[in-house]
């Protein structure tokens, strides 16, 4: 009989039965969403969040009502996956996937803790004890939103986390987080006292450790990752050994586990610094894209702005000739700032509108009015945590036979481009449907050694939506790697979070330090006992 990843946790978490099976809505949704059903896995998030309206929601909202009626004038011209879509192996013991619904891998067991502390420490080294002796391998991963197996641990035991428990401490102007909290919690937590988070990713769904996991970036500037922000944290290595790591105590642990994909240790909690909220004001401006760098880099280093991206339009008649610039900057007042909120209802509407892209190039040029046009004539102040308290859920599609992919490179200012030359001779070729890029500053990182931006870069965010059919994912992997194959020759990195198409050589050019990575972590981990499919694709073989 087939046992639902929740079933395992009953049986196996000992903080579990320590803390009495308490249930937890949340995580419940987490394990439906990356447990693979026999007919038909969507492994998106599905979290409905009716709030209230921000200006971002507005913005991408009305403009939803307006085109989803006019989209139908645009007939979608998608292909047709039917009886084509990718079904899992499965032979009757657990499958756990990821957000690509493409990664489904066996598992022995899938665990879900509920603890912090101690007790979190305790039931890592439980797990570890297991895995130890049966010479298995152990993954942690939180929102499981990477998209190549980042955090699945082939035949071995997943762990997931899901713990908020937040001190802070407004001397420091920092927290003390545990690995498991997600941002939401974290900018709840923050906004009362006054605070916010000073990097994470623009939605807030995902888990601090797993965010540091990665060294992800957002959009507030001028930050380097996430990892910049981060003065130390505790985690489990391999042999149940608890150490507190810094850029002053274990230097080297720090320098691994930042951006190190949970091959280091299981990260128990962090210390992470935080900045005051604020009330900020957009500015808007939409210029060809051969400007945009350079007003890119002058709003990041402006010391007034506190947030910047930029959009280019995405159809293929004109890829990529505009570019819109926003940024914001803190206003005049900054008494009685209102309490966070999200997006609420009208993010429904803003993933219909996105997703109605698909296929419909009018669409395309139509979002791309909104945005560029009506953005500016309704956009308002709102606070730093409103602006960072968006779900995932704006980004989710509905179509169960269509998953949405990431891509993100990571692109020297100067090279810009050359970069933007090499997307317009691959792109529009593809199979997948184009639908979104978003640029980010990234400042240089130079800690990591899984460094993505070893210098200051302009990270473009691709997003597409594709097929899950085995003809879809040959067409992107083809797309993929001749796309890094040209950011490789100007330069830049690619993010290792997505999709695992990148071949061996190319991910060896894009991280130069690979090598030394896989050889400190066999040294902390002789028996590798910590892997995941980023370990066995790429590392396991340097
Ligand atoms: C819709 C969407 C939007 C995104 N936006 C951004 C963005 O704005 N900026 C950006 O930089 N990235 C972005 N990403 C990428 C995202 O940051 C990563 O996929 C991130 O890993 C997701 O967090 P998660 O909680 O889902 O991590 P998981 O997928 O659960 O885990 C990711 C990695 O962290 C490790 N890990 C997790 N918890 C721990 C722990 N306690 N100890 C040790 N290792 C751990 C896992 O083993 C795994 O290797 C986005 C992804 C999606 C799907």
């Amino acid at each position: 009989m087939r046992r639902r990843a929740d079933q395992v946790a009953d049986v196996r978490s000992p903080c579990k039965t320590r803390f009495g099976g308490k249930a937890n809505p949340d995580l419940d949704r987490a394990a439906a969403v990356t447990m693979l059903e026999r007919n038909g896995a969507t492994g998106r998030s599905d979290v409905a969040r009716i709030g209230q309206i921000t200006r971002r929601g507005m913005l991408f909202g009305s403009g939803a009502v307006i085109g989803l009626v006019a989209g139908n004038a645009w007939a979608p011209g998608l292909s047709d996956p039917a009886g084509l879509t990718i079904t899992p192996p499965w032979e009757g013991g657990l499958l756990l996937d990821d957000a690509s619904g493409m990664q489904a891998a066996p598992v022995r067991a899938h665990v879900r803790p509920r603890a912090s502390g101690d007790d979190l420490v305790a039931a890592f080294r439980a797990e570890l004890a297991i895995a130890r002796r049966d010479g298995r391998p152990v993954s942690v991963g939180a929102a499981r939103h990477s998209m190549g197996g980042q955090a699945i641990p082939k035949d071995g035991t997943a762990i997931t986390v899901d713990d908020a428990r937040i001190e802070i401490d407004t001397a420091a102007m920092a927290y003390r987080v545990n690995g498991g909290a997600r941002w939401s919690g974290v900018i709840a937590a923050l906004d009362p006292l006054g605070f916010s988070p000073a990097v994470m990713q623009s939605n807030h769904d995902f888990g601090v450790a797993a965010t540091f996991s990665v060294n992800a970036h957002g959009w507030p500037v001028p930050f380097g990752p996430m990892g910049a922000t981060v003065r130390s944290l505790r985690m489990v290595l391999a042999d149940g050994e608890l150490v507190t790591a810094s850029r002053t105590e274990n230097p080297g642990l720090f320098a691994l586990a930042m951006g190190g994909y949970g091959l280091v240790g299981l990260i128990v909690d962090l210390e992470v610094e935080m900045v005051k909220n604020s009330r900020l004001a957009p500015e808007f401006s939409v210029l060809p894209v051969d400007g945009f760098p350079q007003a890119f880099l002058a709003a990041v280093r402006d010391p007034a702005k506190a947030m910047v991206y930029g959009r280019l339009n995405v159809d293929r008649a004109a890829l990529f000739e505009e570019a819109l610039l926003v940024s914001y900057a803190p206003t005049d007042d900054q008494s009685d700032l209102p309490a966070a909120t999200g997006s609420g209802v009208v993010s429904h509407l803003a993933a219909a509108l996105y997703h109605a892209q698909a296929g419909r190039e009018g669409m395309k040029r139509w979002r791309w009015q909104i945005e560029s046009g009506l953005a500016p004539a309704i956009s308002g102040q709102s606070t730093r945590n409103t602006l960072m308290n968006e779900p995932v859920l704006t980004l989710g599609g509905r179509d169960p036979d269509r998953v949405d992919i990431l891509h993100e490179y990571f692109v020297p200012p100067e090279a810009f481009g050359a970069f933007l030359d090499a997307c317009r001779a691959i792109i529009p070729d593809t199979f997948a449907e184009f639908l979104n890029v978003t640029l980010r500053y990234v400042d240089s990182d130079p800690v990591s050694l899984l460094a993505h931006s070893p210098t200051p870069r302009i990270a473009a965010v691709m997003s597409f939506t594709q097929e899950r059919t085995a003809r879809a994912e040959a067409d992107h992997r083809r797309m993929t790697q001749a796309l890094i194959d040209r950011v490789l020759l100007i330069g830049g990195s690619y993010y290792l979070p997505y999709r695992p198409h990148a071949r061996p050589e190319q991910f060896a050019a894009a991280y130069p330090r690979a090598a030394d990575f896989a050889a400190a972590k066999r040294s902390v981990d002789p028996r590798l006992i910590l892997r995941n499919n980023l370990w066995d694709q790429y590392m396991g073989v340097l």
